[in-house]
């Protein structure tokens, strides 16, 4: 297999550290709002990849960790009122339940920073007594320039940085570009014990101490969006390297920026751009196919459009499994013989898989994997019409055919299940419904359309009246 790494800017061949097993770290959200569309998406790529990774027979560890204590957090509880930690369980909570519902499960760790202060003091302690960092005012900085591989991840001119981090007020740093370990408390903030006196971490140290407990020195994959390169990621390698001595991580991976360009379009989609609202409008699937449809390096533009292209091809899949399903149920009732010809299916099964493990060994191209089960989806479409002109399939072949595609789809993220299938008759009754009200609304007989409407209502949706005619929504 062939990953992008971002530290040497080129595909490079994957071999994992231990033969067998692979440990792959992401950043995870700060917790101090709902999450939007945009941290979805290395949710669910690095979910994918762990798919793949397990598909293939590797052991896989994902850890993805929560932001629970920050300045944004510190200053939204200021804003209510309210405590840090009751804003970081409130929103970690979200988190959690809102990137549920996409079904890919749950990371194997999903450590938290305030779980974690004792590993995070000693790696702080281990650079100051290493004499890369140093107290000021009970902060502890590091000291960029003792670092010699500075840079070496994100290619920024040092000279050329912009500095985030200011100085704080009684802290005076040797070097602009030194950034904070360890924080001194101020009055009212969440704050630990610690040899520099009461304080909490920096952002950058958290992650580099709870990658290297969970993953150990020189862990396989790091990832997270290109945003956090620098300078984020840049000093996780800094903390580490300087640290332990070691290479800190062998493959860096960076998903693209989830983009909305046109002015139009964001004022449509914004209401739908947290995850939460998302998931009121849309299946969770129809997001796993809008972001498994692009490279995940590549930018990727949220809009209704795009969406509901995702959304019509989940409907394609479903369709696909639906005609599998009736054909073998016609084999079963005897109208259909099942030993028809089952060359052309199985060469196409065959063809779908090698194209499908080609495009995920090739630097993850999900689209690539995912045109290869279209290719599929055409294939079994075309043999259903041959089969059903002829009086005669082969059961083994549709068996063949749907067991790759669920399993290529399963990687993916997408799945079905006897839901989706009588979704599809409440879904055809319940359009059904819309059509009446609309009917009824334009021939003035409210009373009917409030009949139907209702009747939506009480099987769980509702309906929207859009630009693009009405809508089903299911209901919260
Ligand atoms: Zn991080």
């Amino acid at each position: 297999m062939r990953i992008y790494n971002t530290l040497t800017r080129r595909k490079e061949e994957f071999v994992p550290r231990d033969r067998g097993k692979v440990g792959i770290y992401v950043c995870g959200p700060t917790v101090y709002g709902y999450v939007h569309v945009g941290n979805a998406r290395p949710y669910v790529f690095f979910a994918v990849l762990a798919r793949y990774l397990r598909s293939r027979g590797y052991r896989v560890t994902l850890v993805e960790n929560i932001t629970d204590v920050d300045d944004k957090i510190i200053e939204r509880a200021r804003e209510e009122g309210t405590s840090a930690d009751e804003v970081a369980r409130r929103f970690a909570d979200a988190y959690i339940e809102d990137t549920g519902r996409l079904g890919l499960g749950r990371p194997d760790i999903e450590p938290r920073a305030t779980e974690h202060i004792g590993e995070i003091i000693d790696l702080c302690r281990r650079l100051e007594e290493a004499g890369y960092a140093y107290e000021t005012g009970g902060s502890v900085y590091f000291r960029v320039e003792r670092f010699a591989g500075y840079v070496k991840l994100s290619g920024q001119k040092t000279d050329q940085m912009q500095h985030s981090e200011p100085e704080r007020e009684g802290e005076t740093k040797e070097s602009p570009l030194d950034f904070a370990v360890w924080k001194a408390a101020k009055p009212g903030e969440p704050s630990w014990e610690s040899p520099w006196g009461r304080g909490r971490p920096g952002w950058h140290i958290e992650c580099t101490a709870m990658s290297l407990k969970y993953l150990g020195e020189s862990f396989d994959i790091h990832g997270g969006g290109r945003d956090l390169v620098f300078p984020h990621h840049e000093n996780e390698v800094a903390q580490a390297e300087a640290a332990g001595g070691k290479q800190f991580v062998r493959y860096w991976m960076h998903n693209g920026m989830i983009t909305r360009r046109e002015e139009k379009m964001s004022k449509s989609v914004g209401n739908i751009f947290l995850l939460r609202e998302f998931l009121k409008e849309y299946d969770p699937r129809v997001l796993i196919l809008f972001f498994v449809g692009s490279h995940y390096r590549s930018p990727l533009e949220y809009s209704r459009e795009n969406l509901d292209e995702a959304a019509s091809r989940l409907e394609r899949f479903r369709n696909c499994f639906w005609r599998l399903d009736e054909l073998l149920a016609a084999v079963e009732a005897g109208q259909l013989a099942g030993d028809g010809d089952a060359a052309a299916l199985d060469q196409a099964v065959a063809a779908a898989e090698e194209e499908f493990h080609r495009e995920m060994e090739d630097d993850v191209n999900t689209a690539g994997a995912l045109a290869a089960s279209f290719g599929l989806v055409r294939a079994v479409n075309e043999y259903a019409e041959a089969g059903q002109k002829q009086g005669a399939v082969s059961r083994g072949s549709l068996q063949r055919a749907r067991a790759a595609l669920a399993s290529q789809l399963g990687i993916l993220g997408i799945e079905f299940t006897a839901e989706d299938y009588q979704g599809g008759e409440l879904e055809q009754e319940l359009l059904e419904l819309v059509e009446q009200r609309e009917q009824a609304r334009r021939a003035g007989d409210y009373a009917a359309a409030d009949a139907a409407r209702d009747r939506i209502r009480a099987a769980g949706y509702e309906v929207r009246d859009t630009p693009q005619g009405p809508k089903l929504v299911r209901r919260d």
